[in-house]
């Protein structure tokens, strides 16, 4: 293997190969524009392409893609050919500036949520210059966000480049009033943890389910489970480790900061964590991340599965997204610091978190939503689906003694100005003990736990990033109007903790208690997704991400409605699926062995006076169970071609309500016929063989 060194970053278009290869005007030009977000001239822009194109053949490519994220989740793209024909009917590379900068995919298939009429069905994608071009298998990619003709975002990467201007745009008011001048811009930055499933090839392509949903719609559960813990941070066998060390290279590549890998807690799940970066890289990197998983998996003779349950009972797959505030002179704004106003400036930002997950809890929920994270939020092993902050021991009873006005311990010589004390050296690993919570506080950073592992970062980062504009705004406005900096200082970290303490929780998330105890301290517990995204129209939610420019209120209905029909779209589909595979696969084969028990029972009978309890009981059982299989099936059949509802938030409480509970009544049966059907005879591969496919 080539070093890593060389090989890091060795397909990308990155800063070290522009300043090496553009014309120093040139350079110069770009890096304003990426810095300040001033317009790229087109001279500037053709020249850039002329350097780009230049490079990415010597990588191999003959094409280039506009690379953009439409609001499917998935990315989107769509190769073109650097061929031109030249005077002599033969071809040139060429690549114009124009192609760089900008491109009119005929991309009307994607879901718009009517922002665009299907008469001006293009859209176009513009570069985003703050996210590096690389070469992927033969194509120049270049990072692009996707708009109508009125300018409407219709994509996930326009609204988290504007979320993450608006906290740039109230961070930078707040660290003006702490006297600091020489930051220019502030970001937010991300380190999503990746949690997925490796299973053989073979058996995913033996369960229908897992091909067309992600997730198995039926499965007893295996003998063995996750009960022994065994599997976690477990030696890694010789497959997934050559699974894991090509998928770690082709990372590499392509500038992933890919850095931690390990199994996870249940059979056949494993984890890669990249190292941080700033959110819209960090989001891009996650979708590469995620691509590639699946299709190196391939390469290997294996399925990765992203779903958020692929197993029911086992342990599902989330996404930490581990978020923070840091200038670009490179201070974390939520690390403590050493001197007292670093100290108060921390507290400040500290508090500001607490207050926009407490005001904003129901946004948050929303960002999480949808129907394969509903499998995990609030079942007892992922994040409930009540957000509640977990600031630690330490941290609370420092801000516990702050509410009540009392020194932190004894540590009263430390007192520092402002009137709270200074922060002592809490050790990090000490703040990260609960894996329980939704919204932790682990050291410096702030680990949102409830995002399904298939989601685009995007969204949720989307929301975290406006929430916390909004209070460091609403900051702003007090602390710019104050007579006493140090006094009002104090007295807005004091009031806003008191105000918004109930949404800290240090306790155990997963038991029941918890819920009794977050109702009363009127917390929201939105436990579906059609409980959820009406939260995201309401006029809290309009007045906020319009306030910021992050949505104007058509994008928000827009991407409301492409959620909701998502919701009832993954259900039909899971639906008519598990319809095929008991009419296709599971009534089959429970005939097939009632035919050969009937058979058996015949010739026993027939040879004399055998015991023939065993095969009468097996068959009552089987005919008994699986007579109850058409009717089962008739009744989700006639629901999914009910056509009562048609507006959209109706069609989804019907499917919640009517057609889950019909899959379940269906699964359980399917699952327990699971149970007495020989092994030979099951047509689909069960969970046992499916988690420890792989040796
Ligand atoms: P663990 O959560 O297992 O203790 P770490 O705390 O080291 O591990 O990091 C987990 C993830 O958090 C990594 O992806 C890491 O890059 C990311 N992370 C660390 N610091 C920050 C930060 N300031 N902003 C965003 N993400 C961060
Ligand atoms: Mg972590």
């Amino acid at each position: 293997m080539k070093d890593i060194s060389d090989l890091f970053g060795s397909m990308v278009f990155s800063d070290e190969v522009m300043k090496a290869r553009l014309p120093k005007e040139t350079y110069k030009a770009l890096k304003k524009t990426v810095s300040e977000g001033t317009p790229l001239e087109i001279d500037v822009a053709n020249v850039v392409a002329g350097v780009m194109k230049d490079w990415a053949l010597e990588k191999g490519a003959t094409h280039f893609t506009h690379w953009f994220q439409p609001m499917t989740g998935n990315t989107a793209e769509k190769h073109d050919s650097f061929i031109e024909p030249d005077d002599g009917g033969k071809v040139i590379m060429a690549f114009s500036g124009k192609a760089l900068v900008k491109g009119e995919p005929d991309a009307s298939s994607f879901p718009s949520g009517g922002l665009r009429a299907t008469f001006e069905a293009r859209g176009y994608t513009v570069w985003d210059v703050t996210s590096f071009a690389f070469v992927k298998d033969g194509t120049l990619f270049i990072p692009t966000a996707f708009c109508s003709y009125s300018g409407e975002a219709l994509d996930k990467k326009t609204p988290l480049l504007r979320s993450m201007e608006a906290v740039d745009r109230q961070a930078i008011r707040i660290l003006r009033l702490f006297g600091n001048t020489t930051a220019q811009h502030v970001s937010t930055t991300v380190g999503p943890e990746q949690e997925y499933f490796l299973i053989d090839k073979e058996m995913f392509l033996k369960r229908p389910d897992l091909v067309y949903t992600g997730r198995t719609l039926f499965g007893a559960r295996p003998p063995k489970g996750q009960e022994l813990e065994d599997h976690y941070f477990g030696c890694l066998k010789p497959r997934i480790s050559a699974y894991m060390k090509e998928l770690d290279e082709e990372l590499w590549k392509l500038g992933v900061y890919a850095k931690t890998k390990h199994n996870e807690v249940a059979p056949a799940q494993h984890e890669l964590a990249p190292i941080f970066s700033t959110t819209n890289i960090a989001t891009d990197h996650n979708q590469l991340t995620m691509e590639l998983m699946k299709s190196i998996a391939t390469k290997h003779g294996l399925a990765c599965l992203l779903h958020e349950k692929p197993f029911a009972g086992v342990n599902g797959n989330g996404k930490h997204n581990n978020w923070s505030i840091a200038t670009d002179t490179g201070i974390n704004l939520l690390e403590p610091g050493e001197t007292p106003y670093e100290n108060a400036q921390f507290l400040l930002f500290l508090t500001a978190v607490i207050k926009a997950v407490d005001d904003y809890q129901d946004l948050l929920r929303v960002s999480v939503a949808s129907a394969g994270n509903d499998h995990r939020l609030g079942a007892n092993e992922a994040p409930p689906a009540i957000v509640s902050v977990f600031l630690g021991e330490e941290l609370t009873a420092i801000m516990e003694a702050i509410d009540a006005g009392t020194a932190y311990k004894d540590r009263e010589k430390d007192q520092m100005e402002i009137g709270v004390s200074v922060l002592p050296h809490f050790p990090k690993d000490s703040t990260d003990r609960n894996r329980t919570s939704p919204f932790a506080f682990t050291g410096n950073k702030f680990e949102f736990r409830m995002v399904g592992s298939a989601f685009s970062i995007a969204g949720p980062n989307i929301v975290l990033n406006t929430v916390v504009a909004e209070t460091l705004r609403q900051f702003a406005e007090i602390l710019e109007e104050a007579k006493d900096f140090k006094a009002d200082l104090s007295a807005l970290i004091k009031k806003t903790f008191h105000e918004h303490k109930r949404i800290i929780f240090n306790g155990n998330n997963y038991a029941e208690e918890w819920t009794v105890e977050a109702q009363k301290r009127g917390l929201s517990n939105l436990r579906t997704t059609v409980d959820t995204l009406p939260e995201f129209v309401s006029g809290k939610s309009v007045d906020l991400f319009t306030k910021h420019g992050v949505f104007t209120g058509n994008e928000i209905y827009s991407r409301y409605e492409i959620l909701l029909d998502s919701y009832c779209k993954t259900l039909h589909i899971e639906a008519l699926t598990m319809i095929d595979i008991v009419k296709g696969k599971i009534i089959p084969a429970c005939v097939d062995f009632q035919n050969d028990l009937v058979k058996l029972l015949q010739k026993k009978k027939a040879c004399g006076d055998y015991d023939v309890s065993l095969e009468e009981n097996l068959l009552g059982n089987i005919a008994k169970l699986s007579a109850c299989l058409p009717k089962k099936l008739t009744v989700l059949e006639e629901l999914l071609e009910s056509k009562e509802e048609t507006e959209v938030l109706a069609h989804a409480i019907f499917y919640r309500d009517k057609v889950i509970s019909a899959m379940s009544e269906l699964r359980f049966i399917v699952d327990e016929l699971e149970t007495l059907v020989a092994g030979k005879y099951w047509p689909i591969p069960v969970y046992a063989q499916m988690l420890y496919s792989v040796v």
